[in-house]
């Protein structure tokens, strides 16, 4: 789901990022108001006013949706639950979590501040947009405190909706966990209808788009799609959470790991090791495991072929990077969301200087398939 992000600026101590899948929706957000919104509301204009109100109006937008998510955050940190930042994507934008709420209780608060401070901006722009009106102010100012109005109350009535992981439904998850004690089952619940109405609205995108309403079709389509996977994904992640927790690397590392020595020649490194192994990358070590560097087959690319047996890896290898390294009493889910962070499916378990065992992603899933099979 996510892609490539971008860090913005800090705000209270949060990283804030966008998703580049935030450009295509603020070019969408953009279009759809120069061409649609404004110039149906406010007659009269010129094509340049249109465009600059909706360059503004989605600027607008999309600082409505980062004091949102910047409430969001503020509880939570109330809460102690301990955040990454926040990142802006598709439809709004998700407060980065590293851990689960710790209660109800701190969920309920999390999740309700969201819509609060929406429909508060909401009723803030609607107050300018009657100021302006008095006032007689130029119509395009008005026209875009106008749309912030409408599309932060919108926001809050979207996010209301009780379909996990929108905030709504992390509200009625909240209650659910607080009546019956029991967090698996309320996500398991709450998801479920975030699913359900992802795909309803799935389903409707693809009506109204055949039934001509192209734009409306298009955002119904994209929420949907956003909505039913991460209600998907969210329940899976809280699964995989309660299976890894407390868990430690060294329980899931296998020992004896894949090593080459600083004269191994590239040409061996190539033959006996990437082509057997098929591993992105191979540590370099002396002496009973000393890691003194790691090679990359990046790094074996950029030797022309005809040198490989005359260079040595200790010649072409260089630093590891952190991303590739763990401890053995890190918690597996630190590990696993490293590996989600990078898209390694591998990483070093070093001890002191020396490896003493490799991680895999497949043995951490194999681990929660089974832990899952039997526990339910
Ligand atoms: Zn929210």
């Amino acid at each position: 789901m996510f892609g490539k992000r971008i860090d913005l600026f800090k705000l209270f101590g949060f990283t804030v990022r966008i998703d580049l899948s935030w450009v295509v929706i603020a070019a969408l957000i953009t279009w759809s108001l120069a061409a649609g919104f404004f110039p149906v509301h406010y007659q009269h204009l010129s094509a340049p006013t249109y465009w600059l109100m909706g360059v503004i109006g989605a600027v607008g937008f999309f600082l409505s949706i980062v004091a949102h998510e910047l409430f969001h955050s503020l509880v939570a940190r109330k809460f102690e639950i301990p955040m990454k930042g926040i990142t802006l994507f598709i439809f709004g934008g998700v407060s980065e979590m590293d851990a689960e709420p710790t209660s109800a209780k701190a969920e309920f608060w999390m999740a309700i501040v969201g819509p609060l401070s929406s429909i508060g901006m909401g009723l803030l722009f609607y107050g300018l947009h009657l100021l302006f009106v008095q006032r007689e102010w130029p119509e395009g100012a008005r026209g875009i405190v106008q749309y912030l109005a409408y599309i932060n109350l919108l926001l809050a009535g979207f996010n209301l909706i009780p379909a996990f992981p929108l905030d709504g439904g992390r509200i009625l998850r909240a209650v659910l966990w607080g009546l019956k004690k029991n967090l698996r089952w309320a996500t398991r619940v709450s998801s479920w209808i975030g699913y359900g109405f992802g795909i309803l609205l799935v389903l409707n995108g693809i009506f109204q788009f055949f039934s001509g309403n192209l734009l409306g079709g298009v955002w119904s389509f994209l929420i949907g799609m956003f909505l039913q996977n991460a209600a998907r994904m969210s329940y899976q992640q809280l699964l995989l959470r309660k299976a890894l927790e407390g868990e430690k690397v060294r329980r899931f590392m296998k020992t004896d790991p894949i090593t080459v020595t600083p004269s191994t020649s590239v040409q061996r490194l190539v033959e006996d090791y990437i082509y057997r192994y098929h591993f992105k990358m191979f540590p370099v070590v002396e002496d009973s495991h000393r890691v003194v560097g790691c090679v990359t087959t990046k790094q074996v690319q950029a030797v022309p072929r005809e040198q490989w047996d005359m260079k040595r890896v200790g010649e072409i290898g260089g630093a590891c990077l952190p991303e590739n390294m763990i401890g053995p009493e890190e918690d597996a889910m630190k590990a696993l969301s490293m590996m989600a962070r990078t898209g390694l499916s591998r990483l070093m378990v070093i001890e002191g200087d020396r490896i003493i065992g490799i991680l895999a992603l497949k043995d951490l899933l194999k681990f929660f398939k089974e832990k899952l099979e039997l526990e339910q």
